[in-house]
Order: structure tokens, then sequence, then C-alpha cells
């Protein structure tokens, strides 16, 4: 899966209410872990990624029809456990022997995501930002930690993957480290050195916001996809939320990179949960009118962050209301000729960890019973 191709989208139509997948994807994404049965022989690798929630836990891919879910397992018991669905080689969840899912296939990500290569340069971050697990495992002292790779030897980890046709598009991330200036040099590089292996290859690149001149640096280098994140919808909590960012920077330079990178090629984080639904609806308008196409993120609360993000948590925050505002966003993105389906790189070609407009819920999804 990993760049999910372009399918039908007509054929749960017929499904009903709570039977629909982005009922069941929408309450898979809001476990914190699944006990994996002691039966169970995963056919792929688990994967320990360094960024997305809950990244302190291993996590599997599972796809079924064209939805994509990762779910952070463990073998210890959880709040749900995936089971084998008997001599096929598909998966079911059940929670409270409730089955959430089943007939899900295990989809490899040989480096963070299905068919994706997205690289999370530095696990330390000089900025605070409330929810972010990085930031509250790290300490200014720490060195560089043994799996920090330079961008040479990235781009050679994921060389033969590339090769094998097991990887068709690259993202770069990173937490900041150890400042602004040389974390751009990084993200630089590793597009430098992938666009001159792989002429033809998506990029998509994640840095903190910019200004013009330093965004049309990464687009002459070969990105083509970038996300900039506004994180927090809410500019009244948002110097408690994102401390040392700002509201107005972060949008002056996602205008900025619409220009540079083009309408709908240009990406944004809004966390779901940590501000009301109305300043989230707002923000999503805002974002679409601009030309940048949401990506919902439903907040986790975790042991590292939850001391934090307590006092901020939306009371509604849940599976209802990550379907309400993802389908509200499905009609925003429509409404301004914007798709998600076009991203070839990062979280909206994944879909792992969110409940995607137009993917998930849209046309046939259930969008048409808006109010
Ligand atoms: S949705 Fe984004 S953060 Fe989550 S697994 Fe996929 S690429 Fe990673």
């Amino acid at each position: 899966m990993g760049n999910r191709n372009e399918k039908d989208h007509g054929s749960d139509c017929d499904v009903q209410g709570r039977e629909r997948p982005m009922f069941r994807k929408a309450e898979i994404l809001f476990l914190d872990s699944v006990q994996l049965d002691p039966s169970v022989h995963l056919p792929h690798p688990m994967s320990r990624s360094r960024s997305g929630p809950r990244s302190s836990f291993n996590h599997i891919f599972m796809t079924w029809e064209d939805h994509v879910v990762r779910i952070p397992v463990s073998r210890e018991p959880a709040e749900a456990r995936l089971v084998k669905d008997g001599e096929v080689d598909t998966f079911s969840i059940i929670k409270e022997d409730e089955v959430l899912a089943s007939g899900l296939e295990m989809v490899e990500a040989p480096i963070h995501a299905p068919g994706q290569a997205f690289i999370s340069l530095r696990n330390r971050c000089i900025y605070d930002c409330a929810f972010c697990e990085i930031a509250s495992s790290c300490t200014p002292a720490e060195e560089d930690g043994p799996d920090d790779l330079t961008p040479s030897q990235w781009v050679e980890r994921i060389a033969p993957l590339v090769e094998e046709g097991r990887i068709r598009s690259i993202a770069v991330t990173s937490g900041v480290w150890p400042d602004d200036a040389a974390t751009f040099v990084e993200i630089l590089d590793v597009v430098r050195l992938s666009r001159a292996r792989w002429p033809n290859i998506p990029i998509g690149v994640e840095p903190n916001p910019a200004e013009g001149p330093v965004l049309d640096i990464l687009r002459s280098m070969g990105a083509t996809e970038i996300k900039i994140n506004v994180q927090c919808a809410d500019p009244s909590i948002y110097p408690d939320i994102c401390a040392g960012l700002d509201l107005p920077s972060v949008l002056h330079s996602l205008e900025a990179a619409v220009g540079t990178f083009g309408w709908g090629k240009v990406t944004s984080n809004i966390i779901i949960g940590l501000s009301s639904a109305d300043s989230i609806r707002s923000m999503i308008d805002r974002l679409c009118s601009m030309g940048v196409v949401p990506t919902l993120r439903p907040l986790a609360v975790t042991d590292a962050n939850r001391d934090r993000l307590e006092r901020f948590v939306d009371p509604d925050h849940g599976p209802e209301q990550v379907i309400e505002l993802s389908k509200y966003a499905a009609k925003a993105l429509e409404k301004n000729g914007l798709t998600t389906r076009k991203f070839r790189t990062m979280c909206l070609a994944c879909g792992g960890c969110d409940l995607v407009p137009l993917w998930d819920v849209g046309p046939g999804r259930g969008v048409e019973e808006l109010p």
C-alpha cells in the first residue's frame, strides 16, 4: 500500500452506521495499545518509529479495503487483542468481545510507513511542544543517538529498498537540533542526495516555518511536497502548546509554501482534541482557502505528555468528533478544489494515524450526511 492507489470509493456505500470502516478505523485510532495474541506470528517485522503518535510503542500497519491503520502493539495485556482469522492470513481486532475489524492484512513498513521512507533525522529538539514525545524525552545535554544517521547514510540505507520497489516515495522530517539552520541543511541534504539518485521519486519535506527564499531552495533541489505544521488551532492556547513557535509565522510560511510548491501541494497538521471543534473548523476553512490541505491528527495523550496536556484536552475528543471533523474537512477540500488523494508522501499518502478526508471519509463514505 503506502502510496495508495486510486480505487473505487463506492464499495462500502451499503455498509451502515457503526459498521462502516470509517467508524471502525476511528475507534482503532483511539486504542492505546493492542495485545498480540500468543498465536499471532506476524508476516513482517514490527516498526519502532521516532515520530507519529504513541512513538514509544512498536507498531504494525494493517490494511482493509483501501484503509490503512497504524496500530501500537504489545505482547502484554491491553485494551484490545489482535487475533488471527482462522487458517487465512488475515487478522481481527477484538475489544471487550466486540470485533472492531476483521480481514485485516499486515503491510510492511521498512522505514516508518508503508511504501514510503519517512526519515526522521533527529530524535531531539530545541522546541518544547507539549504534545510531542520527542520534546518530552530529550535533554539538551544528549549527544547524537546511535541511530542518528547522516543524510548520506540514510540515502544508502533506502537505496536497496527503492531498487526492490518496496519504497516508492521519500519524506524527511526532524526534531530541530541543534538549531533551525543546521536542521534545514540536513533536510536539504537528504533531498539533494535523493534527487541526484532518483530523478522521478516524490520527495516530501517537513521543515519548521521558513521564509519564501528558504522554501524556494527546497523546491529547486527537488522536494515536491511540503508540510509546515499549525498543530494547535486555537491562538489563545498556542503559546502553551507550541512554546517558542508563533502561529502567524506558521500561517505566513504556509502561504509562501503554496506560492512555491503550488495549490494542493502543501499540507499542515492540525491536532484534533487540543482545542475546541469550532477553532479546528475555522482553521480547516482558513487552510483550505489558502490552498493548504489539512492533515487532521487525533491527539494521543500518553504517559509522556499527559501532565502537560490534560488541562487542554477537549472533553468531546473521541472517535465521533474525529469523524465529524474529517467529514467537515472533506467538504472544505472539495469546495476549494483540493484533495488528499494526490499526495504521494508524508501522512496523507500513508494514512496510518488519521481518519483521512476523501480517503477514509468522503463521497460514498458518509460525507453526504453532513447537515
Ligand atoms: S500517518 Fe504519518 S506519522 Fe502516522 S505512520 Fe503514517 S507517516 Fe507516520
